[in-house]
Order: C-alpha cells, then structure tokens, then sequence
C-alpha cells in the first residue's frame, strides 16, 4: 500500500502527498473507529482508487503533536525574532524555546529584519546570536527586505516539516514570501490592526518552500507552560542539561543546591545570566500555576 503524509485537510478531503504528487482521501478504515481525526502532517498508509483519489487506510503513530496549529510530526520550529520593531527580547527567547524543546521539536532562532539595525545594535544582536550559539543552537540573521541569509534558511527546511512561531509584526509572513513558497500569502499590516485569527478558525496548510514543507499558520501562539512539570524545565535548557551531570545532586533543580555546576557556570559567565535569571523566573512560574480544573 502506498504511503505519504496529509499536507492539507479540509471538507472531510486529506491531500497525501506521496512521490511528489497528491492524491486527494477520504477516511476508510480503523482509525475512524479508534476516533481518531487524521491531522495535517499525518503520515498514512492510503489505497489509491484512480490517480487522482483515494482512501486513507492507517494513520502512522505520531512523533508530535500541536494543538495549535493542529499539526502532527513536526520536526522543527523557525522561531522568527525581529532584530529591531519589535525589539528583541531574549525573555520572549527563552520563553519559545522552552515551549518548543518541552514539544520535543528542535528550534532555529531567526533574527530578522537586520537591514534596519545601526552597527551598534548589529553588535549587540551579534553578541545575543553568539550566546546562544555557545548554547547550541542555530541563530541565522536575515532580512526580508535585502534578503541578506534567506538562501541559508532553505538548507534548514529541505526535507522537514517546519512551524514558524513568533509574535506578530516581527515579519514572518515577510519571511515566508521572501523564500518564494509556491503559494503566496499576505503580509499582515492590516490584519494585525483587526486582531488577526481571534475569533476566525481556518485551516492549516503545509506548503513547500523548495524541498521543505512549512506551516502556513505560524505555532505557539499561547506562550504559558500549561503542561510542562517542573521537573522538566532544567532539560528545556540544554546548555543546563549538558552540566547537570556535574551538579552534586541527582536530579538538581539548580536552585539552592550546593556545588552546582549550572551555578557555577552562571557565576563564570559561561550560561549568560539573563539566561538563568529567565530560568528561575519559569520556575516561580510553573511553581504558581493553578490546577487545570
Ligand atoms: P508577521 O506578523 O510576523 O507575519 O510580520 P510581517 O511579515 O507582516 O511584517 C511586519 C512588518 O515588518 C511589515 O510592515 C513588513 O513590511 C516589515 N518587515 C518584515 N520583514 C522585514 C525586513 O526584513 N526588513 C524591513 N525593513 N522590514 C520588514
Ligand atoms: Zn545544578
């Protein structure tokens, strides 16, 4: 049996996209009485009935799965940061990526927009980009408008299934157009203005940006650790996670604990100190939410 993956539900039709072509589904099968939905991003097992149609028969279990946008199997999150209006804010930062390593995603950190930085700002964004190089993650810097590093970005995306996330107005649409994806979308100076997407539930799309699938619906949208434990907030910083196993104390929180590691690399100026300043105050965080109930 064929399989390929759902870049597209809408009206009770899937879109698999198998071999570079897409063959339009309906659901037949065991899922439907597992009640299981199929999801945008879903990799089925499908018969083909013509070339043009077919049936999706299985749904593969999911590697991941987002509430919003409603997409399974994402590999990655573009999380898009302007350089300069809206400022950067390394909070806003590290507050994403806990949120996307808590969804077992990996995170790129695009800094945008840079054409409009002073030379120096362009250090200051330089200094942040090297942090969390150190870190361990990626940092590319791009501009919309001159389209400085948006040939690099494709090299991320081939071959994955990417969420863009970021506030809005940092130019993520902007973004997404400048890397030429084969369906046009609209930048969203006037939308914005009318609270874009409160009350409107549309559907989400994958559409390809070379050889990348991407979400046409930026994700976390919702920037509260609604599900993340306590106990996990420490492997959401992985340059925290990597010492961990210095620290004295099995299972440190690197709170209180004597002869931290993490502390210890804090107070070096190995882990900047905003980027434990932030920690503690997720911890204070998730310490005070209330029960879902
Ligand atoms: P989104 O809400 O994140 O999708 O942001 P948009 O893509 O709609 O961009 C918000 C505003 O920033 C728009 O007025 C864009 O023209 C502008 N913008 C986006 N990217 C760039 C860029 O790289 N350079 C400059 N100068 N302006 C940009
Ligand atoms: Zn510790």
């Amino acid at each position: 049996m064929p399989e390929g993956t759902i870049i597209k539900a809408l009206s009770g039709f899937y879109y698999v996209l198998h071999d570079h072509q897409i063959t339009q589904c309906r659901g037949r099968g065991v899922f439907r009485k597992k009640k299981v939905t199929p999801l945008v991003g879903d990799h089925v097992v499908f018969q083909a009935e013509n070339e043009r149609e077919g049936y999706i028969l299985e749904i593969k279990e999911r590697q991941n799965e987002l509430v919003r946008p409603p997409i399974a199997n994402v590999d990655q999150a573009l999380l898009v940061f302007s350089a300069i209006e809206p400022e950067f804010s390394t909070t806003l930062l590290d507050r994403f990526l806990v949120l996307v390593e808590s969804n077992d995603i990996e995170p790129v950190i695009c800094i945008t927009k840079i054409d409009l930085l002073s030379d120096e700002k362009r250090a200051e964004i330089e200094q942040f980009a090297s942090d969390y190089e150190k870190m361990g993650y990626d940092v590319l810097l791009t501009s919309a408008a001159t389209l400085d590093g948006v040939e690099s970005l494709y090299d991320y995306l081939n071959h994955k299934v990417t969420v863009i996330a970021g506030q809005s107005g940092v130019g993520k649409s902007s973004l997404l157009n400048a890397m030429k994806p084969e369906l046009e979308l609209k930048t969203n100076d006037i939308s914005s203005a009318l609270g874009r997407g409160k009350h409107t539930t549309r559907h989400v799309e994958l559409i390809f940006v070379q050889e990348g699938l991407v979400a046409d619906t930026p994700g976390f949208s919702s920037l509260e650790f609604m599900d993340l434990e306590l106990e996990n907030l420490p492997f959401c910083f992985p340059e925290m996670a990597r010492l961990s196993e210095e620290c004295k104390f099995r299972g440190c929180m690197h709170l209180k604990e004597p002869k931290c590691a993490v502390k210890q690399a804090v107070e070096s100026g190995e882990i900047p100190s905003y980027r434990y300043e932030h920690y503690l105050q997720f911890v204070e965080e998730i310490k005070q939410r209330k029960p879902r109930y």
